[in-house]
């Protein structure tokens, strides 16, 4: 079987956030199940770190497709990257020499642009795959114009698309299609890309569920809160007219990456039968970012800092720890202003805390020692499609205090209340979006660690022996898969 991913990040090439750890860890786990898996993705140059860019090798599938009337040619280059086939699509001029993955004014043309690019590669002979797994709206287009040159008789692949956050659409001006040379004709008006919300415009990720095999959340509660909450952001009718296509599978996490056993990050390597080597990371962490050594535990955030996640009960969060005695490590960053402008003042004004420090940076390398020096993570997400950050911290013996809501809920046990047995309990949960339920819960687990430092342990150890690897994830993606092929 051979399988095509496409989208916007995958780690270590592109990462944002926790799609770029999905593709990474999705395509190796089929790739070790023995499908052949290729990701494709745009070449960001300028983003792209140098012992990679070193690596590409130019493949002579050169590619043109219609932009202003005109062509635009688009190299293709390939790169394997730790046991991964990736390809880079690279289109003349600056559509992706920019200083950011997202963010940019013109994003809906460059990616469908993209995704255009990509749908042309994907016809040619050779290259046609069993399927194309899409993800997101920036490869929304893509299941559109299969389902388009399907109605014109070309035999398409089978498409699944999998949402990994429904806050972000991709509503164009129908004119960046005809920029692009598509006949828009077939896909609006009516047609699958009208959005009732935006009247004249394009929805791709409207377009995308409509037209696709399959599609799916990154966790079931999250199907569940799309199909009928306002989380749907809008596409819970669609959603529920294509329910019978429509379900949640949750997340994994790539465990050779995210080891403590191994993890080439992390000054001393630990695991569930040598837990108490932990500490000795919480040391390395307080030295590194200048906290006090202090027996208080260490209340981490990893995260970017976005209104999704919970900016106002980040930030009580943070004074709720530090009235309770704990030390606070933060690292996020904030592509809004608004949002950025909010951290720095608290940086500020903690400037002589010997107890916090807020990094304000996207660092790769410093994520992996904060998850294995931390004691507890917050993740007070508005909404959450999956959460990666709380499995990671579980790996690495970080309990998770988490809001009851999407894949949070369906990865963490309440360490108090909770019928599901003792040996399952991993961490804490609060439904209220209040600074005072952080602050009951940050509590209840700062009483844990100081007063019954066993039972903390205990939950640290079973969040390190679950399974959330991506074996299991990936045999269900095979399935979707095989069912989709009629195998
Ligand atoms: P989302 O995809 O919504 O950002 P997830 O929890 O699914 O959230 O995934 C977040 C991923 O990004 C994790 O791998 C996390 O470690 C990483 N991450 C988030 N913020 C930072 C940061 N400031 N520096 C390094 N890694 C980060």
């Amino acid at each position: 079987m051979r399988v095509v991913m496409v989208g916007a990040e995958c780690a270590p090439l592109a990462k944002v956030g926790g799609l770029g750890d999905f593709i990474q860890g999705l395509a190796r786990a089929l790739a070790a199940t023995g499908v052949e898996v290729q990701v494709l993705l745009p070449y960001y140059r300028g983003l792209l770190a140098e012992p990679f860019a070193t690596l590409l090798e130019p493949l002579d599938e050169g590619l043109s497709i219609p932009l202003d009337g005109a062509v635009l040619e688009c190299a293709c280059w390939r790169l394997r990257v730790e046991g991964l086939d990736c390809v880079l699509i690279d289109p003349a001029g600056d559509w992706f020499r920019r200083r950011h993955v997202y963010g940019e004014p013109d994003d809906g043309l460059r990616f469908a642009l993209f995704a255009r690019a990509a749908d042309a590669l994907l016809r040619r002979p050779g290259w046609r795959p069993d399927i194309i797994h899409c993800h997101d709206w920036q490869s929304a287009l893509l299941p559109a114009l299969q389902w388009a040159a399907a109605d014109a008789g070309d035999p398409p692949a089978r498409v699944c698309l999998t949402l990994h956050n429904l806050a972000h659409q991709g509503v164009i001006e129908p004119a960046v299609l005809a920029r692009l040379g598509v006949d828009a004709g077939a896909l609006l008006g009516p047609g699958p890309l009208d959005d009732p919300a935006a009247p004249g415009r394009a929805n791709l990720l409207r377009g995308a569920i409509h037209c696709a095999d399959f599609v799916n959340t990154v966790s079931p509660r999250y199907a569940w809160e799309v199909l009928h909450t306002e989380q749907g952001m809008g596409l819970q009718g669609v959603l529920q007219s294509h329910v019978d296509k429509f379900g949640g599978i949750l997340n994994g996490i790539d465990d050779a990456v995210w080891d403590p056993r191994t993890d080439p990050l992390i000054p001393v390597h630990y695991g569930p039968d040598t837990l108490s080597l932990k500490a000795r990371n919480g040391e390395a962490l307080r030295r590194r970012l200048g906290l006090r050594a202090r027996a208080a535990p260490i209340l981490a955030v990893v995260s970017r800092l976005d209104t999704q996640k919970g900016v106002e009960l980040i930030l009580g969060g943070i004074d709720s720890a530090l009235a309770l005695s704990c030390q606070v490590v933060l690292l996020g960053s904030a592509p809004d202003p608004v949002v950025a402008a909010r951290f720095a003042a608290k940086r500020e004004a903690l400037a002589d805390c010997p107890d916090a420090h807020l990094e304000l940076a996207f660092d790769e390398g410093l994520a992996h020692l904060v998850y294995a020096g931390a004691d507890m993570i917050l993740v007070p997400s508005r909404y959450e499609p999956c959460g990666l950050t709380q499995l990671i911290a579980m790996r690495y013996g970080t309990v998770p205090l988490v809001r009851r809501v999407g894949g949070l809920a369906d990865t963490v046990v309440d360490a108090n209340h909770s019928d599901r047995p003792v040996c399952e309990r991993n961490g804490y949960l609060f439904e209220a979006q209040t600074t005072e339920a952080v602050h009951a819960v940050l509590a209840r687990a700062a009483w844990l660690w100081r007063h019954h430092p066993d039972h903390f342990d205990r939950l640290r150890d079973n969040g390190m022996r679950a399974d959330h690897g991506w074996r299991r994830p990936a045999a269900r993606y095979l399935d979707l898969y095989r069912g989709l092929l009629g195998a």
